[in-house]
């Protein structure tokens, strides 16, 4: 904490990870002996860069820019671009460590980072989103490349965000770099089902939690919070699963559909008119909009946090569970504070965390890299299968890694120790890096 003053979500995804480790360290007295701990937790490089911009009315405008690159023991660094107000060192940190024991989840060869910016792209024109990542991409051209470094998509930052930046990155170097940046457009070495992929994936892992417990989607009723890229495909999947999703949110309030919501019409309002959700209660009859509401006391069988850190406290799984909520699956990364996640191991519901639950992302995005890398362009159905054998690969590792530490069911410690253990015998093996 006096090493990183002031990085809150750094600290508080940091201790969550090392509160799983005790006995793997009794198990693998190596890693202490090589201080895997201590080197794990601090980035191997920290980029912190000025972004000037001119907006459209002609006034200069600075913001900052972050790529923290966390650690690159099996393969390239790989993590998402977050353009948020909220961004500074300490989300990213949170983020870019997280990253690293998901990556090593999924079982493809990446590395952990993350970046952003405190960019708001809120209200701002076409044109000053294109200068801004044009000039955001002036400066991170210098430490990216297919072979170190390979951002993507993040909050505020999807495939138009991702089409400015490989522009840049294209028209700086004259190369044609496909491999260097991942959620793409399909015209332009874009890979299919990857924007589908996280909502896909936290909802084939969520599957998988109630199999094991001799339970079905089927049925259940969901409330699904954010209502962007992650939550939009969750909805999608929960639905054609058989599920009835009631609810869905972003930061100024939330939507109640109880005859369960229209996805094309979601649809419509967010990814083409690019506007706010509360249009979809003026639109759909029986629907209503709770401004500033907490979207977690809608009664539900199962909740999916998908919008962003810390949005599910203490109290809101508190009623969650009173409620009769029998699961949470994150498609958002550490979206339930301490508190909440304290509650939902208490009372044994079925809980996957972030880091493994939506791992799918990041997963396809190693698929589109896999497809560049060969100038191939595979189907919607075969990397969807992919992407549905990794979820299920990923929950069989912590399943199992959670009964093999003594704490059956226990997905958080069982995706933390699996993802630990995967990058630290990489790091064993590299040497004093
Ligand atoms: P989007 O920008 O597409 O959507 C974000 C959604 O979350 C919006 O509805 C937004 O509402 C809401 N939101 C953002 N910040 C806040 C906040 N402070 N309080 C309440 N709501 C908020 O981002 P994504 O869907 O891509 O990302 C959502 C989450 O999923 C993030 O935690 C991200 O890290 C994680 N994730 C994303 C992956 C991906 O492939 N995109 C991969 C793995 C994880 P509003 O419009 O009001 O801001």
């Amino acid at each position: 904490i006096n090493r990183n003053p002031g990085e809150a979500e750094f600290h508080q995804a940091v201790h969550e990870v090392l509160e799983s480790l005790g006995p793997v360290l009794v198990k693998y007295p190596e890693f202490g002996r090589h201080k895997i701990i201590e080197r794990i937790c601090e980035p191997e490089r920290q980029i912190i860069f000025r972004v000037p911009w001119m907006d459209d009315n002609n006034e200069v405008q600075i913001n900052r820019g972050f790529r923290v690159q966390f650690n690159s023991a099996l393969g390239p660094y790989k993590g998402g671009i977050r353009f948020h107000p909220s961004v500074y060192l300490g989300v990213v940190k949170f983020l870019g460590f997280e990253q690293i024991f998901k990556n090593g989840l999924t079982g493809m060869p990446i590395g952990g980072a993350k970046g952003g910016s405190d960019f708001d792209p809120k209200g701002k024109s076409e044109n000053e989103i294109m200068r801004f990542c044009q000039s955001f991409m002036t400066e991170l051209q210098r430490h990216t490349g297919e072979y170190t470094d390979v951002p993507a998509g993040d909050i505020g930052v999807g495939t138009r965000e991702v089409g400015y930046l490989f522009g840049q990155y294209k028209r700086i170097t004259n190369r044609y770099e496909s491999g260097v940046l991942t959620g793409k457009g399909l015209d332009w070495g874009g890979a299919l089902a990857r924007t589908e992929a996280t909502g896909y994936g936290t909802v084939y892992f969520l599957n998988e939690m109630l199999k094991a417990r001799g339970d079905a989607l089927e049925g259940k009723t969901c409330i699904v919070s954010g209502s962007g890229n992650v939550a939009i495909y969750a909805i999608s999947k929960l639905q054609e699963l058989g599920a009835k999703v009631v609810a869905c949110s972003d930061s100024n309030g939330f939507i109640h559909d109880p005859d369960g919501l229209d996805l094309a019409l979601v649809k419509q309002i967010k990814e083409v008119e690019r506007r706010r959700i509360k249009e979809y209660a003026k639109q759909k009859n029986g629907a209503r909009y709770l401004a500033k509401g907490r979207i977690w006391s809608v009664p539900c069988d199962i909740a999916l946090p998908c919008a962003t850190q810390n949005e599910l406290n203490g109290k809101d799984a508190q009623e969650l569970i009173k409620n009769g909520c029998i699961a949470v699956a994150e498609g958002a990364n550490m979206p339930s504070t301490p508190e909440a996640v304290d509650a939902f191991l208490n009372t044994g519901i079925a809980y996957g965390p972030g880091k493994a639950a939506n791992a799918g992302g990041v997963a396809t995005s190693a698929l589109e890299m896999q497809q560049n890398a060969s100038r191939d362009v595979w189907s919607f159905e075969f990397t969807d299968k992919r992407l549905s054998e990794i979820m299920t690969g990923i929950h069989q590792r912590c399943y199992e890694t959670a009964e093999e530490f003594g704490t059956p069911g226990n997905y958080v410690n069982g995706a933390n120790i699996a993802g630990f253990i995967k990058v630290a015998k990489a790091m064993v093996a590299l040497g004093l890096i």
